[in-house]
This record gives C-alpha cells, sequence and structure tokens, in this order.
C-alpha cells in the first residue's frame, strides 16, 4: 500500500544547519517520484535498485546544500526491512550512530518514517525534518518491460476525509472527487 509523497520545499528549514543527513524511506517515496516524472521505478541493468528520478531528486537536495558549504550525507538501509515504518531496533541503532556528527536529518518518507527518526533520535541535538507531504494513498498500475524494467501507471490517489473516501485525479488542478461512503 504506497502511501502518496510530494516533495516539500525544506530549504528555509535547512538554512541554519551545517550538517545535514538526509535519510530515505526507499519504498513509497522513489515509487512517487517515478510516477510524478513519468519515468521508470526500476531500470534493474541500468541502475540496479535505485530509481532515478530519487536519486536526481537526493542530488537536487545535496547540491545547493553544499555549494553554500553545508556537509551532506545520504542514508537508506534495505535490510531487515527497507521500511522506515517497520524498521528494526538493530535498522534504529544505526541511525542513532550515523547521524551523530550531523545537525539535521532531513527525512524523505511519511509521517511514520519520520516518526520513526524522531524516536530513534529523540535524545540528541539532532533535529528531524520531515521532506515529503502525505497526500494519501496511491493506486497504480504495475507494468514490466524487458529487460527487467518496472514502470508504475499511477490511477488515482485515495484519502480518506471523515466517513467518505475521496479520489484524487492528478493531471493538471486536482479534482476530488467523491466516492461511495
Ligand atoms: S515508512 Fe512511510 S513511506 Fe516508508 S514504506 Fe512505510 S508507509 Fe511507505
Amino acid at each position: 500500500m504506497p502511501v502518496h509523497l510530494e516533495p516539500r520545499d525544506v530549504s528555509a528549514d535547512l538554512e541554519n544547519f551545517n550538517s545535514v543527513l538526509i535519510v530515505s524511506c526507499p519504498v513509497c517515496p522513489p515509487m512517487c517520484l517515478a510516477m510524478q516524472q513519468d519515468s521508470p521505478f526500476i531500470e534493474f541493468f541500468k541502475r540496479g535498485l535505485k530509481t532515478g528520478a530519487f536519486e536526481d531528486y537526493i542530488q537536487s537536495i545535496r547540491k545547493p546544500l553544499e555549494q553554500r558549504g553545508v556537509r551532506t550525507g545520504a542514508y537508506a538501509i534495505h535490510i531487515p526491512t527497507p521500511m522506515m515504518c517497520l524498521w528494526t531496533e538493530w535498522q534504529r541503532n544505526r541511525l542513532l550512530k550515523r547521524a551523530k556528527d550531523y545537525e539535521a536529518v532531513l527525512v524523505l518518507g511519511c509521517d511514520s518514517a519520520t516518526y520513526t527518526a524522531q524516536e530513534v533520535l529523540k535524545n540528541t541535538e539532532c533535529q528531524v525534518i520531515q521532506g515529503m507531504d502525505m497526500i494519501g494513498t496511491t493506486n497504480a498500475t504495475l507494468k514490466v518491460r524487458f529487460p527487467l524494467t518496472f514502470n508504475l501507471d499511477m490511477h488515482c490517489v485515495l484519502q480518506n476525509g471523515g466517513e467518505h473516501q475521496h479520489k484524487i485525479t492528478l493531471g493538471g488542478s486536482k479534482d476530488i472527487e467523491k466516492m461511495a461512503s
């Protein structure tokens, strides 16, 4: 059940830090970036398991920070689970060790991913900033092409509003269409 996420402009939030670690959940965020940019989710023989659109997005955050002298790092961990909402104690301890040299952690993930980072770092001076907005739940068709290329054809984003579920049809303006309650 991928969460639909959209990048948030965090340049103002990051302007007072000298070091920023970008912590990514490698599940929903790369799927969303690939769908939003209409580019492949996985091109195995070109990029392995990395998603080009998402890697480019991380670079687009790092580059302006580094140009003004901010030290940056990027962190994601895939085993035993890539999902930050389900990280094991071992994965949480790994982040704690990695983040201790940074003033801020920028989370590319949903509210639950951010909560994971906040809990891990709650006894440190490291500030946690969420870098993506949660919009709803994505519905898409996975398309497999030769050789080992996966695209996601997004249909809609589902939102829960009170007792009703809404469907946001993406494209141009966002039309909100009420579905059966
Ligand atoms: S932490 Fe959020 S973004 Fe990552 S897999 Fe879980 S729901 Fe998706």
